[in-house]
């Protein structure tokens, strides 16, 4: 059920284009931290032809607040392309409030709401609108700032992924990447860099096997269900098919989600040509340069003798089968 259903047409924010007459299609990679989104959003994007956005969630806080470094190199708030985009937005002059009322809105606490499964309060439904017109503002900025109307967000976050349904509808389309829990986990765990911090020195925060393992369970889980629910059907990616043939699994998911692909941006089937880009957030390797090779990653399995870790991969055999669909992609996919 459209949560946007009930009300007058003017609240029905979702029923309106993204880009008045012209149709903007939104990629939303979903799933959770550490499965390898931001390679694959780089992969996917240089693919179709679409525009890349990173992890847009944390446009807000990371970007225009905390003024973290966009892809291109220059803080959020400096860059020109952000820039662009505030301007016509027009309404940031303090993105504390935005804040506020986007902590009031996206949460996996509110997901019933978003999804239908519960009537909206009255409450809600007006923070629900309000932002949502910000959140629809600033992609329809962002298509016509990129002149691109295929965009692909890397957030990951579930209750985003639903409240973006709640607005777009159709317009969105979820692709969900999944890794083996005991490489999300080993990833979690280890001291990582973060360089768009540039007035520090920071790191990425670690977690301890078990609130990884429950994380990792629980995001799956939200992401599979809203897969099940688009009207595309959606798609479920493994990263290890993407490590085991790069080019072969995102020219598949670029069938599936019905874009034709670039298959000249691939140079061999590891090595592809992203360009240059203003990812807003998102694992470091998007500030390597736009020539990436994707290599095999397989440095967990020097703890697979571990207790901990021999756990973690009956745990992902044990609850995988509820949101894996089967082999993805097909052999006939492949050979496109
Ligand atoms: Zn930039």
């Amino acid at each position: 059920m459209d949560p946007s259903s009930s009300g007058t047409a003017e609240q029905r924010v979702g029923a309106e284009p993204i880009v008045a007459g012209r149709m903007l299609r939104l990629i939303y990679v979903v799933g959770y931290g550490r499965s390898g989104s931001t390679v694959f959003e780089r992969a996917l994007a240089a693919t179709i032809g679409g525009f890349r956005l990173g992890e847009m969630r944390h446009l807000w806080e990371r970007g225009f607040l905390n003024g973290e470094l966009c892809e291109c190199g220059a803080p959020v708030p400096r860059c020109s392309f952000w820039a662009a985009v505030r301007e016509r937005l027009g309404l940031l002059d303090d993105p504390r409030e935005l804040l506020r009322l986007k902590d009031r809105v996206d949460r996996i606490r509110y997901i019933p709401f978003l999804n239908g499964s519960l009537p909206m309060p009255s409450t809600y439904r007006r923070r629900w609108q309000t932002w949502g017109r910000v959140i629809r503002g600033v992609y329809e900025a962002i298509a016509e700032v990129s002149r691109n109307r295929i965009l692909l967000d890397s957030s990951k976050d579930p209750s985003y992924a639903y409240l973006l349904r709640s607005l777009f509808g159709p317009r969105v389309v979820f692709v969900h990447l999944v890794r083996r829990l005991p490489a999300v986990a080993h990833s979690w765990s280890r001291p990582k860099p973060r360089p768009e911090i540039h007035w520090t020195d920071a790191l990425m925060p670690r977690y301890p096997l078990l609130r990884a393992a429950s994380e990792w369970t629980v995001m799956n889980l939200l992401a599979a269900q809203l897969g099940n629910r688009n009207a595309r059907g959606g798609v479920m990616v493994r990263y290890e098919d993407l490590l085991d043939n790069p080019r072969g699994t995102v020219l598949a998911v670029a069938a599936r989600i019905g874009l034709p692909a670039r298959s000249y941006v691939w140079h061999d089937r590891r090595t592809f040509d992203c360009g240059p880009g203003h990812t807003v957030s998102g694992n470091p390797v998007r500030f390597e340069p736009p020539v990436v090779t994707i290599r095999l990653d397989e440095c967990w399995k020097s703890r697979s003798g571990e207790l901990g870790y021999r756990l973690l991969m009956q745990w992902d055999a044990l609850v995988r089968r509820a949101w894996d669909p089967g082999p993805f992609p097909t052999d006939a996919e492949v050979r496109r």
